[in-house]
């Protein structure tokens, strides 16, 4: 058996009694860093070898690992913090051990992405989880562009240097949305800052700790947009000298829609 088990993501106290029971009866934990892990299972005294199982070694060690499972021995794979395999390693070994018929199990407990979104107050019926967003402007930007459509709550993982910068095009694509600002999940500084995506931006001085963004869907009943007054908006502000895409981004603000949006319903009113 494969156990992808979690672990805490501040608060020690989250851990289940299953996981320790588990941690403590598998034959080999494959930790993300196995220092960290090593104080997590000192604190449950738990004794159980560790190997090592990042993205460094992944490959190399899923090997060893899947031997070890096809000879009868079960493993427990753990993170840093939070669920295995959800912005962190683990899904490639899952993938791997059902490709040769071994048998996952999880062993379920916290996770930052959940906790943000039920203490948000945004919708829970529809959400999509959207992780880190890419590193490079272009890939982010491109990443944005399509997740401004969705008709659900999204949730993104951010590191607290890159923040106000993804906040900034995050206003810039989306429009003015709600959002949530999860800080420090469990922790003794823990808080959600709540409000529109300009306003957490003016409030935000420099942002510390780990952070969860969660953001308010597109409008489901949002009317379908007057294709006449965005072409005219659209054409005024070329007459005033913008070029096209510089245009097309005015536009999207004015009417809180997404560039793409803006686009598709200027190729409606030209044909
Ligand atoms: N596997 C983890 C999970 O299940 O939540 C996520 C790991 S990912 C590498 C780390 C990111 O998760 C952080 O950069 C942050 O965005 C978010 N995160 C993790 N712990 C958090 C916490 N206590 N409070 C807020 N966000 C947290």
């Amino acid at each position: 058996m494969l156990y992808l088990c979690a672990t805490p993501i501040g608060n020690l106290e989250d851990m289940t009694f299953r996981a320790i029971k588990i941690l403590r009866e598998v034959n080999l934990i494959a930790a993300e860093d196995t220092r960290r892990t090593r104080k997590l299972l000192t604190h449950f005294d738990i004794h159980t070898p560790l190997i090592r199982f990042d993205e460094n070694c992944k490959a190399v060690v899923a090997e060893k690992i899947l031997q070890r499972l096809q000879a009868g021995e079960s493993v427990a794979v753990v993170s840093d913090a939070g669920l295995p395999a959800i912005s962190d390693p683990g899904a490639n070994l899952v993938r791997l051990a059902i490709d040769v018929g071994i048998n996952v199990c999880p062993i379920p407990g916290a996770n930052a992405a959940l906790s943000a979104l039920i203490c948000s107050g945004l919708d829970t019926t529809k959400f999509l989880f959207a992780g880190f967003p890419p590193k490079s402007k272009k890939n982010r930007r491109e990443f944005l562009e399509k997740l401004s459509t969705i008709e659900a709550t999204i949730i993104f993982y951010e590191a607290p240097h890159r923040l106000k910068n993804f906040l900034a095009e995050l206003a810039e694509i989306f429009g003015e949305r709600e959002i949530v600002l999860a800080r420090e999940l469990t922790k003794i500084h823990e808080e959600f800052l709540r409000g529109k995506i300009s306003e957490l931006l003016e409030k935000l001085d420099e942002p510390r700790g780990e952070f969860v963004v969660v953001v308010e869907g597109k409008k489901f009943s949002e009317p379908s947009l007057p294709e006449e007054n965005i072409s005219e908006v659209y054409e005024k502000l070329l007459a005033a000298g913008l070029d096209k895409k510089s245009a097309m981004r005015e536009a999207a603000k004015k009417f809180n829609v997404s560039r793409r949006e803006i686009y598709n319903s200027l190729l409606g009113s030209s044909n």
